[in-house]
C-alpha cells in the first residue's frame, strides 16, 4: 500500500497472531472512539521511512498490545530487548521533538515520537507495542495524518476492561521568561486544547487555535498539519545533527513572508494547529487521557513536557479514575 503518491514511504498490513493477546476483546470498529473501554489495534500494521532529525531509515510496526499495557516502544534493531513506556518521566529530550529513552540505558532512545503520540491519542489507542529498527520514528508527510491512516487501516479492538483516565484538579501551570507558558486547567469532562503563537516571521505571524479533542475535530482540523521551520535555521540545525531527513516533502520551510513548499499550506492557520497536535501527542505522556483543559502559548515540547512534570509533582492536582466508575474516584494518584 502506497501512502502517498509523492513519497517512498510504504506501509503494509501485516497480520500478527493474536492468540497471545485475545483475551478481553469484545469487539471491532473501524473507527476508534473515545468510549469508556480500552482499545487497541486490530492488527498489527508496518511502515518504511525517514527520521525527520537522523535521516535514517527506518522500519516501524504498530502492533496489538493487552489490557493495561500502555502505549510502549520497542528498538527491534538492537540485541538487548528493552521497552521504554512512552512516559513523560522517560522523556530525554525535547528540543524540535519529543524524545524517550529507557530508564537504564539512555543510550536507547527514540525520537521524534510525538505526532504518531498524537494519532494513538485522538484515535483513543490505549494498548500498543511500537517496534522501530532506528533511533527515530518515520517523520512520514511532517503532520499525524500518515500515522491515523495506518491506524484505520489497522483498525481498532475494543477490549473489556474500562479505560481509566488523569483528571486534573487543580490549574497547574508552567511558564517561560519569554511569556510562553503553558496550562492545565479542571474540566467537567473530556480534553480541550487551546494554543497560541506569535514567530516574526510575518507569514507565521500571531495566529490561535481552539478545539475539543474529539476522533472528528483531530482529522478535521490538526492531524493533517505539518511541521515546519525557517530557513535561516535549517543550515545551523544540521550542524547539529538535527533535520537531516528533513525536505519539502515533510516539512513546511518559510522565509519571512513565503512558504517555499510549491503546493504552499494546507490550511492558513497550519503552524498553530500543528503546534497544538504537538500537544495531544504530547499530553498522552501522562500514561492516560485527561479531563482537562490545556493552554499553550508558545509552547513546545520542552514546556509540554514540564507542564506533566508539574502536574505529577503533588498527587493534589491529579487522580486517577477509573472509567468504569467515572463519578468517583477509585485511585489516590501517587507521583
Ligand atoms: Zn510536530
Amino acid at each position: 500500500m502506497q501512502i502517498t503518491a509523492e513519497t517512498p514511504f510504504k506501509a503494509s498490513i501485516v497480520p500478527l497472531p493474536l492468540s497471545n493477546i485475545a483475551q478481553g476483546f469484545s469487539s471491532i470498529t473501524s473507527s476508534a472512539a473515545r468510549v469508556a473501554r480500552q482499545a487497541t489495534l486490530n492488527q498489527a500494521i508496518t511502515c518504511v521511512g525517514i527520521g525527520l532529525h537522523s535521516g535514517a531509515r527506518v522500519r516501524m510496526v504498530l502492533n496489538p498490545a493487552p489490557v493495561d499495557h500502555g502505549i510502549v516502544f520497542k528498538r527491534s534493531d538492537l540485541p538487548e530487548s528493552r521497552l521504554i513506556p512512552a512516559r513523560h518521566d522517560h522523556v530525554v529530550c525535547t528540543r524540535l521533538s519529543t524524545v524517550i529513552a529507557h530508564p537504564d540505558a539512555p543510550d536507547i532512545r527514540i525520537a521524534t515520537i510525538e505526532h504518531l503520540m498524537a494519532a494513538l491519542h485522538a484515535n483513543g489507542i490505549d494498548n500498543a507495542l511500537i517496534e522501530i529498527d532506528g533511533p527515530e520514528t518515520p517523520v512520514l508527510d511532517g503532520s499525524a495524518a500518515e500515522f491515523d491512516f495506518l491506524i484505520q487501516c489497522a483498525g481498532t479492538v475494543m477490549q473489556e476492561p474500562a479505560r481509566s483516565f488523569i483528571e486534573v484538579l487543580r490549574p497547574v501551570r508552567v511558564e517561560e521568561a519569554s511569556g510562553a507558558y503553558a496550562e492545565l486547567r479542571p474540566a467537567r469532562s473530556g480534553m480541550a486544547l487551546a494554543m497560541s503563537i506569535d514567530f516574526a516571521a510575518s507569514v507565521i505571524g500571531q495566529q490561535r487555535h481552539a478545539m475539543p479533542l474529539t476522533l472528528e475535530r483531530f482529522r478535521q482540523e490538526v492531524g493533517f498539519c505539518r511541521t515546519f521551520v525557517e530557513r535561516k535555521e535549517i543550515e545551523a540545525l544540521q550542524k547539529m545533527g538535527l533535520a537531516r531527513g528533513g525536505s519539502l516533502h515533510n516539512a513546511i520551510v518559510v522565509e519571512d513572508d513565503t512558504v517555499l513548499n510549491p503546493c504552499g499550506l494546507r490550511h492558513p492557520k497550519e503552524f498553530v494547529r500543528h503546534k497544538l497536535m504537538d500537544a495531544v501527542g504530547d499530553l498522552y505522556l501522562a500514561g492516560h487521557t485527561l479531563q482537562a483543559g490545556f493552554m499553550g502559548h508558545k509552547s513546545g515540547h520542552g514546556l509540554n513536557n514540564r507542564l506533566l512534570h508539574a502536574l505529577f509533582a503533588s498527587p493534589e492536582n491529579w487522580r486517577l479514575v477509573d472509567g468504569e466508575r467515572a463519578e468517583q474516584p477509585v485511585l489516590r494518584a501517587t507521583a
